[in-house]
């Protein structure tokens, strides 16, 4: 259904161009060296959000054999066997018997389902549809669209939390992405705190190591966060945090706030062109010095929310 996300073979292909055109930092050493200007050229780092479990079966070999450093930020509330809303959706609507969906007993529309791409236009319209609505009635609605297509909803997408040790002993570093993966915005203060606290401390007790990196949900600024959790991450004591808002990072950038960027182009010209872009674009705006961060993950793509 989605042909556009990479595959083994292309994620690996990209994997040799980063590693070709730049100089891989973990991004805690990054945003160490960042303020004080003293970055290597080309400097990049590469993220991947939500703890897929194929991060740990698919992406990390790739990532060792490569030889390049990577961070994994993880919704901590659906480790071991949770499942994120927007995939219950997928795999719902992937599964629906027939050639047509109608979402209105779920307040959704009206989809033909012919095919792949069919499926998909209906994924992406119900995703979006859902995606800022309550957490618990999405999460209500995601539940109820797979009983309805007769499925159970995948338990096997994320990450165990021995995978998050497997990547942590690899040498890969750990990052929260709070607890449920929440639209921050939506949250009382409290409440976001509190997902932001958590999420940290579940991934302290599991690898035994200080979580010094956090990335914003959704992660753009004004839709999905404000300067509110961008306090509340500050004030919890958090190294540095990455959004998506595109751009590259330089010394004048709020570590809160790093800017992320996702190259989705196939070829090596149009990737490396659109890298190109994003910093022309970043230093017009007055942002950006050199490095990029490069990430992988759902956020801003079929992201949950
Ligand atoms: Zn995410």
């Amino acid at each position: 259904m989605f042909p556009d996300l990479p595959d083994v073979t292309r994620f690996a292909r990209i994997l040799r161009w980063i590693k070709a055109w730049f100089n891989v930092l973990p991004l805690d050493e990054a945003a160490r060296l960042l303020p004080a200007g003293r970055l290597p050229e080309r400097a990049a780092a590469i993220t991947f959000d939500d703890g897929y479990a194929d991060n740990v079966t698919v992406a990390l070999p790739l990532l060792a054999k490569t030889g390049l450093p990577a961070t994994f930020f993880i919704a901590s509330g659906y480790l071991d066997g949770g499942c994120m809303w927007n995939d219950a959706v997928i795999a719902a609507i992937r599964a629906w018997p027939g050639e047509s969906f109608d979402g209105a007993p779920f307040g959704l529309g009206r989809y033909g389902l012919s095919g792949p791409a069919d499926r998909r236009r209906a994924v992406d319209a119900c995703i979006d549809r859902m995606k800022y609505r309550p957490a618990a009635d999405r999460r209500a609605q995601a539940h109820a669209l797979a009983a309805a297509a007769k499925i159970a909803v995948p338990s096997d997408l994320m990450m165990t939390s021995e995978g998050v040790r497997v990547l942590h002993r690899a040498g890969m570093t750990i990052g929260a992405h709070t607890v449920t993966h929440p639209i921050l915005r939506k949250l009382p203060d409290a409440e976001a705190r509190d997902e932001i606290e958590r999420g940290r401390q579940r991934l302290e007790v599991i690898t035994g190591s200080r979580v010094g990196l956090f990335a914003y949900p959704n992660g753009r600024r004004g839709e999905d966060y404000d300067e509110r959790h961008v306090r509340i991450v500050r004030e919890t004591g958090f190294d540095a945090a990455v959004s998506t808002n595109p751009g590259a990072g330089g010394a004048a950038s709020d570590l809160m706030e790093l800017p992320r960027f996702t190259p989705w182009d196939r070829r090596r010209l149009g990737f490396c062109a659109r890298l190109a872009h994003n910093l022309v674009e970043a230093r017009r705006a007055g942002t950006a010095a050199a490095p990029a961060v490069t990430r992988a993950g759902s956020d801003r793509s079929r992201d949950p929310a």
